[in-house]
């Protein structure tokens, strides 16, 4: 490689928006530090990634037809829920990418130097390695919700309990980790009990092993966060790992923040001047993530918990048709007359919001999120107060460090982990209310306001010049610098 040509590094997310979101920030994070990024992505997924400076995209075609899956289904939303063969052709058809990547890999200049490959995207360890090039991992999740999960794995203490609702503790991992069976995926469950690995589980566990032969992983999070689980990780479970995060915190600017992931549902100047028009610290905001949808009985008794709570709201609603191409008809999913009883407390965003946008402003108080990892971050990077709903996934780890170890949140109490798609109102309005109420208002949401701005602060401290997450992509960099001089591309 000439002297003056940047490094240059190739990313690719999995095809889901948990996923591609944040390694793109991560990805403009190299960028700022001179390093050339080029993302590999499936054509509906390119939208994801915005034009920016010295990162190029790189399309290569998804193989749909090799695997039965209608033109166009190329993200995880499509195949959530009740799709399950939906979910398997597409965990099929991410395999079959390991040819186009190869292809990429060969043709570009500069030559990379490195591969940064998401977790669920195992096999890339391997055509890394064919291409003499170290693969470093990126995790959708925090150290908590790895080093958990790994435990579960290893010590299978839910094969210790009778009954779905039995509590046990999670061995090996510090602290007093409570888990029951209800709140574990059960298609994950039933693979560790009797060893039938296919789908998803299949999957997790060759990302676990792909780890292992991984240069490390990038974290989004930062050491102040999480510091004895990131020491676990690195010594108990031995992987190295750099923590650059929060990653949202890239996004500086109300442009930057507004637009991402997709094209946002409601106009940004609209939704800003509707914040401006309420009080500091008197919104909450609700929303579920990229893949999450409710049955209609549930959200009614949200509506209804929204609306006696007496709280100003900003209501993200995705319905199943939203996202999916084969959509669904419209169904009466509010009360009767709830937007006109609302209109003065009320926004209800039907489809994508700018989600950073409405986190960041002054009005914004509290948050109820499913726990995905990126919205936990972001609450946080927000310093706003959390009531904790999770779903899937290891979004119950999420809530357990929310509401048990950073004490910025309060559970709005749910007991039961749904496949992303929550079929009954297993969370009535009663609780809803209720929840909403103590993080917005009274002694203990002031409580909760002050560790939350506390922990903003850590998180701002963390990505700026000298802080630990700038710090730990200056090693990661003098890591996959140290490479390509050994390498001598
Ligand atoms: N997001 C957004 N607008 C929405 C829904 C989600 O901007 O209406 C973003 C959100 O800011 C986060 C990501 O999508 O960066 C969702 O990731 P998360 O890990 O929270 O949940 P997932 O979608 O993976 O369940």
């Amino acid at each position: 490689m000439a002297a003056e040509e940047p490094p240059h590094v190739v990313f690719f997310p999995l095809m889901a928006h948990g996923h591609m979101i944040p390694l793109f920030d991560v990805a403009r994070l190299f960028t700022t530090r001179g390093v050339k990024a080029t993302i590999i992505t499936t054509p509906a997924n390119a939208i994801t990634f915005s034009k920016s400076d010295n990162i190029s995209l790189e399309i290569i075609p998804f193989p749909s037809e090799e695997v039965g899956l209608p033109a166009g289904m190329e993200n995880f939303e499509h195949v959530t829920g009740d799709a399950n063969d939906l979910l398997e052709k597409f965990l099929n058809a991410i395999v079959l990418l390991e040819s186009p990547l190869e292809s990429v890999l060969e043709r570009l200049r500069p030559r990379p130097i490195c591969l940064v490959s998401d977790m669920f995207l195992p096999w890339t360890v391997d055509v890394a390695a064919r291409f003499g090039i170290p693969r470093v991992m990126f995790h959708g999740s925090g150290y908590f919700g790895m080093m958990v999960t790994d435990a579960l794995r290893i010590h299978r203490p839910h094969l210790t309990v009778e009954s779905d609702d039995e509590e046990f503790v999670v061995p090996g991992v510090p602290g007093e980790v409570r888990l029951t069976k209800r709140k574990m995926s059960p298609q994950w469950k039933k693979a560790v009990d009797d060893g039938q690995k296919t789908g998803p589980a299949k999957l997790m566990e060759a990302a676990f092993e792909a780890e292992k032969k991984s240069c490390g992983a990038i974290m989004n999070s930062f050491e102040e966060l999480e510091p004895l689980y990131a020491e676990h990780y690195r010594k108990v479970m031995g992987i190295r790992s750099w923590s650059v995060g929060p990653v949202s915190l890239c996004n500086r600017n109300i442009e930057e923040k507004a637009a991402r992931g997709k094209k946002s549902a409601i106009d940004k100047h609209e939704c800003l001047r509707w914040l401006d028009s309420k009080p500091p610290d008197s919104v909450i905001y609700i929303c579920f993530g990229s893949i999450t949808n409710m049955s209609t009985a549930q959200l009614h008794e949200i509506a209804h918990g929204l609306e006696s709570s007496g709280q100003n709201f900003i209501w993200v609603v995705k319905r199943p048709g939203d996202s999916k191409t084969n959509g669904s008809e419209e169904e009466e999913w509010l009360p009767s007359m709830f937007e006109a009883r609302t209109k003065e407390k009320g926004l209800i965003i039907k489809g994508w919001a700018p989600q950073l946008m409405i986190l960041d402003h002054v009005a914004t108080g509290g948050f109820v999120t499913h726990c995905g990892w990126n919205s936990t971050l972001e609450g946080i990077s927000a310093g706003v107060r959390l009531v904790t709903w999770p779903v899937f996934a290891e979004q119950f780890l999420n809530e357990m460090l929310i509401t048990d170890v950073l004490r910025t949140g309060v559970s709005v109490g749910v007991d039961r982990y749904w496949d992303m798609v929550v079929e009954e109102a297993s969370v009535g309005r009663e609780k809803v209310e209720k929840a909403v109420r103590r993080v917005m208002i009274g002694e203990e949401a002031e409580e909760l306001r002050r560790r939350a701005v506390e922990l903003k602060e850590k998180a701002l401290k963390a990505v700026e010049e000298g802080g630990s997450s700038y710090k730990g992509l200056t090693n990661l960099l003098e890591e996959v610098g140290s490479f390509h001089a050994r390498e001598e591309y």
